[in-house]
């Protein structure tokens, strides 16, 4: 029995365009993200982690299981955060306060976190991501890392990996990384945020 499946993505292909094209989803998630899914399938057969939630997995397993399955929890968050509607591109409620009170201003969030982003050797994700005590931190993780390894909260990430711009954007990855805040949909962003764990 397969214990995970590709996400369904919330808006259809084409819709984040042209901050993303159809082609790099039809790759990163029809061809990468799946690849994953189908790896960690595999792995989980006879495995004594089988059948448990994907993020006890990452905080428990080791070697390829734990790349796998990291790179779906990454995926899962990264692909959910996204709206071609053109929405609350903007933070709100509770969490554009403590952006704010954190940083400075939104302005000056968005600087860091690209500059983190820009800045990553190799492959790998940028996170915002909130503490035990609520405060705010951006990180970077190597590979298929994801804060809840830190015990961190992850509310938003920007990948990295050049499978995630290469076709649109080349080596361009800085520019990638300034247009993606046209398509973050803030809400997703918000209630990952406020909801208690
Ligand atoms: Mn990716």
């Amino acid at each position: 029995m397969e214990q995970f499946e590709l996400m369904t993505l919330p808006y259809s292909p084409e819709a984040l365009e042209p901050v993303i094209s159809k082609e790099t989803i039809a790759f990163h998630h029809g061809k990468h993200l799946a690849g994953y899914v189908n790896n960690l399938n595999g792995l989980l057969e006879g495995s004594p982690l089988a059948g448990l939630p994907l993020e006890e997995i990452v905080l428990k397993a080791e070697g390829g299981m734990l790349n796998n399955a990291g790179q779906i929890l990454n995926h899962n968050l990264y692909f959910g955060q996204f709206s071609g509607k053109q929405g609350k591109t903007t933070p709100i409620g509770t969490l554009a306060e403590v952006i704010v009170r954190d940083f400075g201003s939104f302005e000056a969030f968005k600087e860091e976190f690209q500059k983190k982003g820009a800045t990553l050797f190799g492959s790998g994700w940028v996170w915002l991501s909130a503490d035990k005590d609520g405060k705010l931190v951006i990180t970077q993780e190597t590979n298929a890392a994801n804060p809840i390894q830190k015990g961190l909260k992850p509310l938003l990430t920007f990948d990295v990996w050049e499978h995630a711009y290469y076709l649109d954007y080349q080596n361009r990855r800085p520019d990638h990384l300034a247009a993606l805040w046209q398509i973050v949909d803030w809400e997703v962003i918000e209630e990952r945020f406020t909801v208690k764990d």
